[in-house]
């Protein structure tokens, strides 16, 4: 029963914002929504724990597509960052802003990054490309990250200063505009820098929220120095080019753990 431990713990978080959300905001939708969302990712976690090869993608599509296709595509709720500042400037707790809060804002805290190894459907397709570790040395170009945030959030300021009509129809080609984008340039970046996760590393402002929070995470990889023998092997199949062997806070690229457990499962002394 011990091992069934962690999809027990990330099932009971989500029905607790699942119900949580349902009493508080008076809507059923909320239930829904976080119990599929909770159940596919414990389904993913359960699977790993089974030693399935593909746990990690399983959960992965399942709370992507619903993401990107029922809310974005069919219900027309923007999803992405653009739509994280318009529902904030119009004071509504809902959609994105629930989203962000849960998943990018203070979930972090608590699982880390388990949205970029679990559920963010613009990874979920970068991850089918075929660099799934880099093999490049890493660019100092994270910078940009910064410069895309400014833009989303400069893009809807002015829609609202300009008291632009229309707002509901903006926001959704905005989203399908903007997923456009980020997946080119995902899939081109990945070729370029022969990385499947560079632009989770040089591009994507949502990491500006993720990377200070998940810091603070409470579930990390820690690796048990006593069984350790500095092989490296967790190194070189780890796709954000985390130095896992290092348990400190500040250890290197530690902020971008995506929570994928490659370095796990290729331990060879079951040291991490
Ligand atoms: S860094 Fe951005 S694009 Fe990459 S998985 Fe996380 S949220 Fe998705
Ligand atoms: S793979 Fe395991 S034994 Fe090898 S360096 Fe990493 S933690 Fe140590
Ligand atoms: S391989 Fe290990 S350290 Fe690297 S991202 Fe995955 S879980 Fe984190």
């Amino acid at each position: 029963m011990k091992k069934y431990f962690l999809p027990l713990v990330m099932l009971t978080i989500f029905e607790t914002i699942a119900v949580s959300l349902w009493l508080t905001q008076n809507n059923i939708f909320y239930l829904f929504n976080f119990s599929y969302i909770g159940i596919s990712i414990s389904l993913g976690v359960f699977l790993y724990i089974k030693k399935y090869k593909h746990a990690r993608r399983v959960a992965q599509l399942l709370v992507g597509l619903y993401m990107l296709v029922y809310l974005g595509l069919i219900c027309n709720e923007n999803m992405q960052i653009e739509g994280f500042w318009y529902y904030l400037f119009t004071g509504t707790f809902e959609a994105a802003t629930i989203h962000y809060a849960v998943a990018k804002i203070f979930g972090p805290l608590v699982f880390g990054r388990g949205w970029c190894g679990y559920a963010c459907w613009t990874a979920m397709v970068l991850d089918f490309l075929p660099y799934k570790v880099p093999e490049a040395p890493r660019k100092k170009i994270g910078w940009i990250r910064y410069l895309t945030f400014a833009i989303s959030l400069i893009f809807v300021s002015a829609l609202f200063l300009a008291h632009v009509g229309n707002m509901e129809k903006i926001m959704f080609w905005a989203f399908i505009t903007g997923n456009v984008m980020y997946y080119s340039a995902g899939i081109i970046l990945a070729f370029v820098f022969k990385d499947n996760r560079a632009f989770c590393k040089y591009i994507c402002p949502v990491t500006i929220f993720l990377k200070p929070m998940s810091y603070f995470s409470m579930l990390r990889i820690t690796c048990d120095k006593s069984k350790c023998v500095s092989c490296g092997k967790c190194k070189k199949v780890c796709p954000m080019e985390v130095d896992v062997t290092d348990n400190s806070r500040n250890r290197k690229n530690g902020t971008e753990c995506i929570l994928c457990f490659e370095c796990v499962k290729n331990c060879p002394k079951n040291a991490l």
